[in-house]
């Protein structure tokens, strides 16, 4: 039995990646544009945080041929993402709002929201990932058309792990943020908060980046005091997700309350209070009786979360 077999939950979104990166290919321009050109070659096209997909007769399929993309209007330049089984590549490529207007009048295209499509299974859960990454590097390149260090305008390069700037010769690579997400527990009751953008009811562990110079452990220790006001130890890692908004990588942990006193920091989030096991489960069923609800299944906190419940009040006894 596994953590979650008590609940209705999936795997979280974005954690199975379909692709073979192939990074020994990245150097290779030859080599990336041969597969580019090659007729089993297909394509994420991205427009910020939604993807474009196509409406064929057997369902919405989100990986486009090289040709059907071009003459979608995506912008030519390509990211090579990877190579799917079989050895077909798949690159990631961005497009323009005034393009994607175009699109939006077409009855056999449509423009989805990343994380709506993850939530209501639009595109298979096993592209998600790939969608993810090809989601992040579009945006890092939109974001980092210049040098940082003088402003020249740079070069993709590495077929696009990398800019090069031609001036001060500064080389630029694409980041991930890493995010520490955890679950506080003191005996049968765990902390959750509400940032104002959630919808009502919804309730979600506490989150944050981590800073300079800082472990993964005081992040957690810091971000739960900074937000709820509680002190906490025994922080242990339980998994990571990616999280392309834009380019995060969610840590989950979880750590144990020894304070009881929360004193909510209301420019973070809108509330944080204590739940007892019976509540979140309810929650977390989706069948509480004032439409409280946890965070949805794609997402690693409900994960988290799901993990304590089904763990039962002895699990660290
Ligand atoms: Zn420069």
């Amino acid at each position: 039995m596994t953590a979650f077999d008590s609940f209705p939950l999936g795997r979280p979104a974005f954690i199975t990646n379909i692709l073979d990166r192939a990074a020994h290919l990245r150097g290779n321009d030859e080599k990336l544009l041969a597969l580019e050109g090659h007729r089993d070659a297909r394509a994420y096209v991205v427009h910020r945080d939604s993807l474009v997909v196509k409406q064929d007769a057997g369902g919405p399929r989100a990986l486009l041929t090289i040709d059907e993309a071009l003459k979608f209007g995506a912008n030519p330049g390509t990211i090579f993402l990877g190579l799917r089984e079989g050895g077909a590549a798949v690159f990631g490529m961005g497009i323009s709002a005034a393009s994607v207007e175009k699109l939006l009048t077409r009855d056999d295209v449509a423009v989805t929201e990343l994380r709506g499509m993850a939530m209501q299974g639009v595109v298979p859960p096993e592209q998600l990932s790939a969608i993810a990454m090809a989601k992040s590097m579009v945006s890092w390149h939109q974001r980092h058309g210049y040098c940082a260090n003088c402003g020249t305008r740079t070069a993709m390069k590495e077929g696009g792990w990398k800019r090069d700037c031609p001036s001060c010769k500064a080389e630029h690579f694409p980041r991930t943020d890493p995010v520490v997400i955890m679950l506080v527990t003191s005996g049968d009751k765990c902390l959750l908060g509400r940032q104002k953008q959630f919808p009502p009811g919804m309730w979600s562990c506490l989150a944050g980046f981590v800073e300079a110079a800082e472990t993964i452990e005081d992040a957690v220790r810091r971000e739960i005091f900074e937000e709820s006001g509680i002190r906490c130890t025994d922080v242990h890692y339980y998994m990571t997700q990616p999280w392309p908004y834009p380019s995060s990588l969610m840590i989950g942990c979880t750590a144990r309350a020894t304070t009881d006193d929360i004193i909510v920091d209301r420019t973070e989030l809108e509330d944080a209070r204590w739940f007892d096991r019976a509540e979140a489960t309810l929650m977390i069923k989706r069948q509480h009786p004032d439409g409280l609800a946890g965070p949805h299944p794609f997402a690693i906190a409900h994960h988290l979360l799901g993990r304590w419940l089904h763990e039962g009040p002895n699990a660290h006894a």
